[in-house]
């Protein structure tokens, strides 16, 4: 299998050659991706470039455009399965989560659709000597940098928004797993966009992100993927006063109360730290438990660990108490030296903590016990099934602890008091607060970090300010004497 980039309406070859995909359960290469380099950013970037400038997207009806935009979506949910397929292979999930980030993949396109026709101005009262009013317009070419973790969902999360406002995007997908994002230019082109309205291509960071972030006519970029990156690309961004939208890691915490109920605590820590294989920015890293109920929320936590079956997603297509393989080689042994380093530090290793045997890159889902501030598994992330469970000695000090970290991307608490629940959530320091339900929430509601975690909000009506800038149209009227002048 062979998958073109998507560049100006036509496929093409990559610039840089090919890049060979391997599939996570085997280790196998099995497709290859067109490998863009800095010249096939150029010519993505004027065909954006051209295609605002022609209008065609920008002055279309919001209408239409959200039509269009919803029509993405229509289509990936037609071919789901197929999709799924292609996304289980490449990255290495169960089946059915590559099944339901295919269906959150259509959801961005149909809440976006639907948005585009309710971006309305305002009317500035200035007296009757002038008549003011706002029109928001957007960008021009809007540049997007989408991680391995949700290949889909992360290009949809911004893809829609921008083309809902009437932007011309470039997307710079992952290296790492490619393939299905072909069906969204495939689905592109199907739902009649103009030439260059989208161009999707894959390339090396360092090589084709990079061209990209540095481009003198990107108008706009997203950024989504590792602190170390982020700050590069805002870098780039800042040398032509480029506005950059920045959604990068985490290190998140649940507070427990210790009137929490357990099974649902017990539920959220499977979606929290095992949903694809803890390969999540929003990841449940960090457990801070009240000591009264220390030690029955470790031992209910690593029962459900240990009860994981681990293994090709391919073999897993319905919902369940299951786990795939991690994306690389490369990340799987950088989760066992976190792991290594975290019981040299002091953590009790309570399950897992290693690889598992065998071809592919199975890891272990792991729980960590008595980790205390200052380690590093801790306060770095780990992008990996990687829990570790810390002990609290009352409110305050759990909310210090949760604190305690340069990120602040979402954090949790679970209690069946809202009071407490309340004064939790107003004192954590995080872009989106849980409560009693890890991942709570949905394509409707804003996400976006505190401190590292990076700035702006995707998701909800906030994300569509990212790719729109307001413009002021002030009419000064005819002073009065001149209008009896014209009586
Ligand atoms: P990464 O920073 O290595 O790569 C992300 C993207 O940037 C990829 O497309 C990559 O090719 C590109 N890239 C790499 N170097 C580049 C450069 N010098 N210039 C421009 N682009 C470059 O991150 P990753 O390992 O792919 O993803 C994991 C990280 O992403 C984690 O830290 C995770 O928390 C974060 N993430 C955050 C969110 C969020 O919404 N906050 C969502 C998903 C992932």
């Amino acid at each position: 299998m062979y998958r073109q980039n998507f560049v100006g309406g036509k496929w093409i070859d990559g610039g840089a050659g090919r890049i060979a995909v391997d599939d996570p359960a085997s280790g196998a290469v099995f497709a290859e991706q067109a490998c863009a380099d800095a010249g096939d950013i150029d010519k993505a970037v004027a065909a954006a470039r051209d295609c605002h400038r022609s209008g065609a997207l920008s002055s279309m009806r919001p209408c239409e455009r959200g039509r269009m935009v919803r029509g993405i979506g229509e289509r990936l949910l037609q071919r789901r399965d197929e999709i799924a397929l292609c996304l289980t292979r490449e990255s290495g999930k169960p089946l059915w989560e590559a099944s339901l980030e295919v269906e959150g993949t259509a959801r961005y396109f149909e809440y976006y659709g639907n948005q585009a026709e309710t971006l309305e101005g305002r009317s500035v009262p200035l007296g009757s000597d002038c008549y003011d009013f706002t029109v928001y317009e957007p960008y021009g070419v809007s540049a997007q940098i989408v991680p391995w973790n949700y290949p889909l969902e992360m290009t949809a999360r911004s893809l829609a928004p921008a083309l809902a406002t009437g932007n011309a995007c470039v997307v710079k997908t992952p290296e790492l797993d490619p393939l299905s994002n072909g069906f969204v230019a495939e689905a592109v082109e199907a739902a009649g966009f103009p030439e260059g309205a989208v161009n999707l291509l894959c390339g090396i960071g360092k090589d084709a992100g990079a061209a990209l972030a540095a481009h003198a006519e990107i108008a706009q970029i997203v950024f989504t993927g590792s602190v170390a990156t982020g700050i590069s690309v805002a870098t780039s961004a800042a040398r032509h006063v480029v506005p950059c939208l920045l959604e990068l890691g985490g290190k998140s915490a649940a507070v427990v109360h210790r009137d929490a109920d357990l099974q649902r605590l017990v539920d959220s820590v499977r979606w929290g730290i095992f949903f694809n294989a803890g390969q999540v920015c929003s990841a449940l890293a960090r457990l801070i438990v009240h000591r009264d109920i220390y030690e029955e929320v470790v031992e209910a936590v690593v029962g459900m660990a240990e009860g994981l079956s681990v293994g090709a997603g391919i073999e897993r297509p319905t919902f369940g108490a299951n786990m795939g393989a991690m994306i690389s080689a490369r990340q799987r042994e950088r989760a066992r030296l976190v792991c290594q380093e975290a019981v040299a530090e002091g953590a009790v290793l309570a399950t897992g903590g290693d690889c598992l045997q065998g071809e592919g890159y199975f890891f272990a889902p792991t729980v960590f016990k008595d980790v205390t501030t200052e380690m590093k598994i801790a306060q770095e992330e780990v992008f990996a099934p990687v829990l570790a469970v810390m002990r609290a000695e009352d409110e305050e000090q759990a909310l210090a602890m949760a604190n305690d970290s340069p990120y602040g991307l979402v954090a949790g608490v679970f209690t069946e008091n809202l009071e407490i629940a309340m004064r939790l959530a107003q004192g954590l320091r995080a872009g989106q607060v849980f409560v009693n339900e890890w991942y709570a929430g949905g394509v409707e509601t804003p996400f976006g970090g505190y401190g590292r975690s990076g700035y702006g909000r995707e998701k909800g009506r906030e994300a569509l300010w990212n790719y729109v800038q307001t413009k002021n149209i002030a009419i000064a009227m005819k002073q009065q004497q001149n209008r009896e002048a014209v009586r």
